[in-house]
Formats: structure tokens, sequence, C-alpha cells
């Protein structure tokens, strides 16, 4: 070889391991010969209600505009999230996905020679966006697969720049309460960022649940980052945003792409925003579908752990690898969550009732009862 590429890469970069998605249907089909429309998806915890019809007709409606540059500031998304959230334009930031918002905010504030905290088993993205800067990563230990949030806020250091925390978390569901993270919010310094991601608050069912932005006021080192992936149906789109002091938007409105949202995304986001009755029946489904899984488990006899997601974690009790392939065979995609120190369970995304039924089955197929 002329050079070893990987060399010159920052050392983080080095260490890291691509991430890995759900496996694609057509993917499973390729490789087991399964006809597309017999396999089921349960593995990237996408909306299983398909696309809202007044999504699709605000896409529509974009169309004829492919050839110009979207609004690089986002104005009529920006104004819509206002007017839901009460937020002033200057403190929304949006994003191509949220994941692009979790980018700007390590290339914006972490750098080689300061420290980035995110809990054992939380979303994968979070290395990833702190290794990419050449920034050093502090895994704390969870309790009870949850975020340790006193450890987490011992685990602060005058190096320590940002901290990522994921209420509820992916891929274990766990989540925290308000007491608990106000209590967390008031021992981190005022010069340290708190990103509170809240991917899945809309699935969270409302009343006591700690809510990012009614904090946002009271604590200017919060960010709040949410997305229109997961209940609003559009992750194939990628819009998310986040809401913050100011300040904070200015510095990553300094460092973002100037179209990083494209016009079919806003379009759709704006339009997704506006649906209450698909939203509803997002929450429902996923409800019911939840309960399904927790029923099909009891019966099963396997341990779960509780979710407040899109998704659950399901503990086999042994090596989690077989029973995934074993699944796949039968067109059921899931998720292994071994690469999240997580080898015994496999990550299941809420279906539509019929799917859910059908991995069931074929889980029980799969262990043999
Ligand atoms: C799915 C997910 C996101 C959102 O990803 P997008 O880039 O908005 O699609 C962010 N955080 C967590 C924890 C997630 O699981």
């Amino acid at each position: 070889m002329s050079c070893d590429f990987l060399s010159l890469a920052l050392p983080g970069v080095q260490k890291l391991s691509p991430y890995v998605p759900g496996k694609p249907v057509e993917e499973l089909a390729r490789e087991f010969g399964l006809n597309p429309d017999e396999i089921i998806k349960l593995a990237s915890n996408e909306n299983p209600l398909g696309p809202a019809p007044s999504v699709l007709e605000a896409v529509q409606q974009a169309l004829p505009e492919l050839t110009r540059y979207p609004d690089g500031n986002g104005f009529t998304l920006k104004q819509a999230l206002s007017e839901r959230f009460g937020f002033a334009l200057p403190m929304i930031t949006l994003g191509n996905g949220s994941n692009d918002i979790l980018e700007l905010i390590g290339r914006a504030f972490a750098m080689p020679g300061t420290e980035v905290v995110f809990s054992q088993h939380a979303f994968a993205v979070y290395p990833i966006v702190t290794q990419a800067v050449g920034a050093t990563p502090v895994q704390v230990p969870a309790r009870n697969w949850g975020h340790d949030l006193p450890a987490m806020a011992a685990a602060i250091t005058p190096a320590t720049r940002l901290v990522f925390i994921a209420n509820p978390n992916n891929p274990t569901g766990t989540w925290f309460e308000r007491a608990d993270f106000e209590a967390f919010m008031d021992s981190v310094p005022d010069s340290v960022l708190v990103v509170l991601d809240e991917a899945y608050t809309e699935y969270v069912e409302a009343g006591a649940a700690l809510n990012g932005f009614d904090y946002v006021e009271r604590y200017p080192n919060l960010i709040v980052c949410r997305t229109l992936s997961k209940a609003y149906g559009l992750a194939a789109l990628r819009v998310g945003y986040c809401i913050s002091h100011p300040q904070v938007a200015d510095v990553l409105n300094r460092v973002r792409q100037p179209f990083n949202v494209n016009s079919l995304a806003l379009a759709a986001a704006v339009a997704a925003l506006a649906d209450e009755a698909y939203l509803t029946e997002s929450r429902q489904l996923n409800l019911d579908g939840m309960r399904q899984l927790e029923r099909g488990f009891s019966e099963l006899g396997l341990q779960w752990i509780p979710s407040r997601g899109n998704f659950i974690a399901v503990d086999l009790g042994r090596d989690a690898g077989p029973v995934y392939q074993g699944l796949l065979r039968a067109g059921v995609i899931v998720r292994p969550v071994a690469g999240y120190e997580m080898p015994n369970h496999l990550r299941v995304s809420i279906g539509l009732q019929a799917e859910n039924q059908r991995f069931l089955e074929a889980l029980a197929g799969v262990l043999g009862q």
C-alpha cells in the first residue's frame, strides 16, 4: 500500500467503528432470497403508519421548486415551531435530522483537549460526534440500564465542554424524572453545555413526565434536541431541531452548512407539525404495540427493559446473535445491540399490530417454544 491513510486520521477517528444501521429490507431479500413483501423491519424505530396524507400533499406541492435552493434559514418551519412551542426564532436551530444538530454542537464546542460526557448504553452518535472532532469521550457506567445522572455530574472536570443525555434513551428506552434532572442541572457548571436529546418525547405520556422545553429559560446551558423522524414519521426526509439560548444558536449557525435542510423536508415538517391527528394515532399505536410486545415477552418467559420510546429491548438471557440470525431467516429484521454493550438484548421497534404479532411468532419459533 502506498500510504496507510487510516494513520492520517484523528486518533479518535481511528478508534471509531462505522455506525451500523438496521438492515434494509432489500438487502435481506437479496441475501436470503426472500420476497421483500414478506419481510418486516422493526429495526430502526421508524413510524409504522407510513406518511400522513397531509405530508404527501405538502411534498407534492414543493416539487416544482426542486431546481431552487431551499430557504437556508428555514423561516416557515421556524415560524411553525415558534407558534407551536412558544420560542423566539433566534432560539431555534434546524438540522438535517437531529443527528446533524448533535454534530453541529460537537463541531462548535468540542475539540482536542476537551471532554464530552455521556452514559454507557447511550445513543451511538454521541461517541461518533465526540471522536470526530478529536475530543475525549468520557463514558459513565449506567445504572439499571439508564443514565446515572449523579455519576455523570461527578464525571465533569474543568475540561468538560458537553454532556449528552437522552430522555428516553435509545436503545434502552430508559428515562429520568424531573427532580433528578433538576438536581443534575443544578450541579452542572454554567460553562458546560448539556444536550438533552428528546427524540422520542412525543411518545411519552404527558403529565408528570419531564419536558426539556420547560427548562430552556431556567438553564441557559441547556440545549434540547428534537426530531421529526420518529412520531412525526419523516425519517427519510431528515429534519430535526434544537431549542437553546440565542447565543448558542448563533454559534451553531456559524458552523451550519448553508442549506442543511432541504425544501421537501421543510415543507413536510410544517405539514407534519400541523397534523395533530397523525401524532395522536402514532402515539396510540405505539402504546398498544408496546403492551402487545410486553404481553408476548411475558408469555415467552422473557425479561425486558421498560421503555418510553417506540422500541423495546428484550433480554434473551443469552447471546442474542443467533436469535437475531434466526429471525432474519424468518424474514423479521430487528436490531442487535451488542455494540452498545448489550449482547443479550435485541431492540425491537414497535410496528403495526400484525407486524408485532408476526415478530412474536417468529421469536417463539426461533426460541423453540
Ligand atoms: C432516532 C434518534 C435521533 C434522531 O435522529 P434523526 O437524525 O433526527 O433522524 C436522535 N437521537 C436519538 C437518541 C435517536 O434514537
